[in-house]
């Protein structure tokens, strides 16, 4: 984030310059492209050059999490040290933050997981024996210290069982949360409104890794409202028409009749489009998969409400799972049923948040030709693995390396209850004919319709395959 972003932040919340920020953030491994390319996520390669680590001091961008921690490659370790100097710092912190409200959470878990651990060290100055990275113990000698008070109060306020408001009982002066909550981050606003006590959220930046998109110069908006102003010079940006009612809209790649993109300045007010970008990098038209609305002009630049990414059934952190890769999924695992002439007759999804990490739960109902040969709760298991092994690599490397989704779900479901599914999708008005089973529900009496019919529920038993390519 820049300098000039924290001032904005500041002209809505006085005083930033007067203490610090707690963000947790942290690098992701690198992996090559078929064609040996490195690729890396863009705030792994911002935090891992020069811009980064050597910046100018700075009182708007002064962070409780050290270098070292932010760079350090395993996960346990970077979060642990960082908590660990939010803790010391805690009468500083100004605002408390993560790239997404999923990291966030995390952060959290992780403090309901480790503050005895945490409280340990503060209290004697001594540092907990999972941490090894010598960059990270270096640069802790100069800040571990025993403080038996402030090991006293986090003990405390960390043992209650309550744990409401726990961002603002640990960092009493927290102005704001600094995290994207729009698209599929907005599942987890009531979540972190209930740890901050309902502390105002930033949203601050729209980007990707393959560019950087827009800004939102009124960053205390409500999370419902919040537009991002389209940064012109950023790249070559263009916009493909997209009709909300249309089922395919859009262009098709091999159609013969090009579609008329739309330029920045000739967007209009209320109108969805997709963002198509051309980058400095090279990317030449390159369909990023966002929907966005126009709500309005900054001088003459655009500014969008983001609609939803296309096509993305499932999403708990950085992952995006679409249908077709869901349903190739269920096919993969579905094999492993053969044996017991058992096949998956309907499926749904869904991405429950309310565990922290959030996992994807899959309702299967089965068709079991032969009762006495029906598969077992561990055959079940091994499906909600194979399951795991065919979804992306992000997904993968969330579950491994990040820790940031938990283990996949599979609830089977009683015979029949797909078919009470479209009754009550057809109760409320859903055409008989043209009634197809979402791969995916959010809307909570069918969550809870389905939940009402589960017979039993299995999880993943381990991790899925994942290895970094590391760059020599
Ligand atoms: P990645 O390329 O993995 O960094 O992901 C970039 C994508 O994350 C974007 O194309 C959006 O779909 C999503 N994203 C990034 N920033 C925001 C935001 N402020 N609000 C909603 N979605 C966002």
């Amino acid at each position: 984030m820049s300098l000039n972003y924290v001032m904005l932040c500041d002209s809505y919340v006085p005083g930033l310059d007067k203490g610090k920020g707690l963000y947790f953030l942290f690098v992701k491994s690198e992996t090559k492209t078929p064609g040996g390319l490195l690729a890396r996520p863009v705030l792994t390669s911002y935090y891992k050059s020069d811009h980064f680590k050597t910046r100018p001091y700075d009182p708007y961008n002064v962070y409780t999490s050290p270098n070292e921690a932010i760079l350090c490659p395993d996960s346990f370790q970077s979060m642990y040290t960082q908590m660990l100097c939010g803790l010391y710092d805690r009468q500083q912190v100004l605002r408390v933050g993560a790239v997404f409200a999923s990291g966030l959470l995390r952060a959290i878990r992780f403090l309901q997981l480790n503050w005895p651990q945490l409280v340990q060290d503060i209290r004697t100055g001594s540092l907990n024996p999972r941490i090894t990275d010598p960059s990270v113990l270096e640069c802790l000698s100069g800040i571990v210290r025993p403080e038996p008070e402030l090991a006293d109060f986090v003990e405390a306020e960390c043992g209650k069982d309550n744990w409401e408001g726990i961002i603002t009982r640990i960092w009493p002066n927290t102005k704001y949360l600094d995290v994207i909550v729009t698209g599929a981050m907005a599942q987890y606003i009531p979540t972190l409104d209930y740890y901050s006590g309902g502390l105002p959220l930033a949203c601050t930046m729209y980007a990707s890794s393959e560019c950087y998109f827009g800004l939102n110069l009124n960053p205390m908006s409500k999370p419902s409202e919040v537009s991002y102003t389209i940064m012109p010079n950023m790249a070559y940006f263009e916009f493909l028409p997209h009709d909300p009612d249309s089922y395919s809209a859009g262009f098709n790649r091999n159609s013969t009749n090009p579609p008329k993109l739309v330029d920045l300045v000739d967007v209009e007010i209320g109108k969805e489009y997709e963002l198509v970008i051309t980058t400095y990098a090279g990317l030449y038209r390159y369909r990023v998969g966002d929907i966005l609305r126009v709500t309005g002009f900054h001088n003459s630049a655009p500014q969008f409400h983001f609609v939803r990414r296309k096509n993305v059934l499932l999403s708990i952190d950085s992952d995006k799972t679409d249908e077709a890769e869901l349903q190739k999924a269920v096919e993969n695992a579905s094999q492993l049923l053969r044996e017991y002439n058992t096949s998956v007759v309907e499926y749904t999804s869904y991405a429950d948040t309310k565990t922290i990490p959030g996992h994807y739960v899959i309702y299967w109902e089965l068709l079991v030709k032969d009762p006495a040969n029906a598969p077992s709760q561990t055959v079940l298991n091994q499906c909600c693995l194979a399951m795991e092994e065919s979804l992306n690599s992000v997904y993968r490397q969330g579950r491994v390396a990040d820790n940031s989704i938990g283990p996949l779900e599979i609830r089977v479901v009683k015979n029949g209850t797909f078919e009470e599914l479209m009754d009550y999708a057809i109760s409320r008005g859903a055409s008989i004919n043209q009634y197809k089973v979402p791969r995916c529900v959010s809307f909570t009496p069918i969550v809870e319709l389905l939940d009402s019919r589960v017979v039993s529920v299995h999880f993943s038993p381990s991790l899925p395959h994942w290895t970094p390519e590391r760059r020599r």
